[in-house]
């Protein structure tokens, strides 16, 4: 089984209370892709420009991560800057250049046209809806976006949800997104939109998965997984789309599709997040092992679980 993997490769300009760090390799697909890699096979879908370097493809190349459909252009690469100097939760955007993705047309790679999972990472919803239109094979799709996008392409963004079974977007988007600031009010509204399941992120307080009556499986109850205390969270940026990685990695990796699986997959997002958080950038999302995953799954087991 395998994920592809459409999204944002970036340079980020970062600040958080625990420091600096500019010109760091980030993006939406930079996280998914990496996270997910310890679970299934991955290919990613993006466009960089001449400042990417064959050192920054080998980041995810090491990872085994396919890279046939990164569009390399001419032009800078797509740069984001952002900080959590007031909320860890929350980041607040200082600046946003779309460089080389105003005119991003993806294509996607003969080897993952009929992969079966697939993300819709961070970008303008006309491009999300392009990429699954041309995916004739996929069982579930994932996807996620930003207030930047709901405030500036909400009819795009309606017409993509459509196309989604799993929407991943945080308290505060949910909110926006449905006009709506109760949060199970707003679980609702974002469900009649068209996604089968939303997942709400509560950034440090965990996640919270809704399901439309009877979607995979029988029920409506929702399912809340809690996020492991870190000591030190360093730099936020990267946990949602490091938890969608873990998510949709761990669901792509078992035989069934059911609610079972995506409350465990909440766990395995709830994990990766983690990991995502404590260094800046993508460091520590690069030397994870599985066995690492495991154990830190196991903390959360022993976190939530009573007799
Ligand atoms: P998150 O997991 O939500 O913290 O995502 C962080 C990543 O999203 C950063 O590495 C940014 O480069 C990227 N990002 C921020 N804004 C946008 C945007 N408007 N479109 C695509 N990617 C973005």
């Amino acid at each position: 089984m395998s994920i592809l993997a459409v999204g944002s490769i970036a340079f980020d300009n970062i600040a958080t209370p625990s420091g600096r760090a500019d010109n760091v390799l980030g993006g939406s697909a930079t996280y998914f892709s990496l996270a997910a890699s310890y679970f299934t096979d991955v290919a990613v879908v993006a466009v960089v420009g001449e400042d990417f370097s064959a050192e920054h493809e080998n980041v995810l190349k090491k990872r085994r991560i396919n890279t046939e459909g990164i569009e390399h252009a001419s032009g800078k690469t797509f740069r984001w800057g952002g900080q959590y100097l007031d909320n860890l939760n929350e980041a607040k955007t200082d600046f946003t250049e779309l460089n080389v993705f105003e005119k991003f047309q993806p294509r996607i790679p003969a080897s993952c046209r009929n992969c079966e999972f697939l993300f819709l990472g961070n970008i303008h919803p006309s491009l999300q809806a392009a990429v699954r239109l041309e995916m004739d094979h996929v069982r579930m799709t994932g996807g996620d976006t930003m207030n930047f996008w709901i405030q500036g392409a909400r009819k795009e963004l309606v017409e993509t949800l459509k196309l989604v079974n799993v929407l991943l977007i945080n308290d505060g988007e949910a909110k926006m997104l449905a006009g709506e600031k109760n949060l199970p009010r707003a679980a609702q509204k974002v469900l009649a939109l068209g996604p089968q399941a939303v997942v709400i992120k509560h950034g440090e307080y965990g996640a919270t998965i809704f399901f439309r009556e009877g979607a995979f499986g029988i029920g409506s109850h929702p399912f809340r997984a809690p996020a492991l205390p870190i000591d030190e969270v360093k730099d936020p940026t990267g946990a949602g789309d490091s938890f969608a990685g873990g998510f949709m990695g761990y669901i792509a990796s078992q035989p069934e599709l059911n609610r079972e699986v995506l409350k465990r997959a909440l766990f395995y997002g709830g994990v990766m997040g983690s990991f995502a958080v404590e260094t800046f950038g993508t460091e520590r999302l690069q030397s994870l092992t599985r066995e690492k995953i495991e154990a830190r799954f196991q903390i959360f087991r022993e976190l939530t679980h009573i007799e």
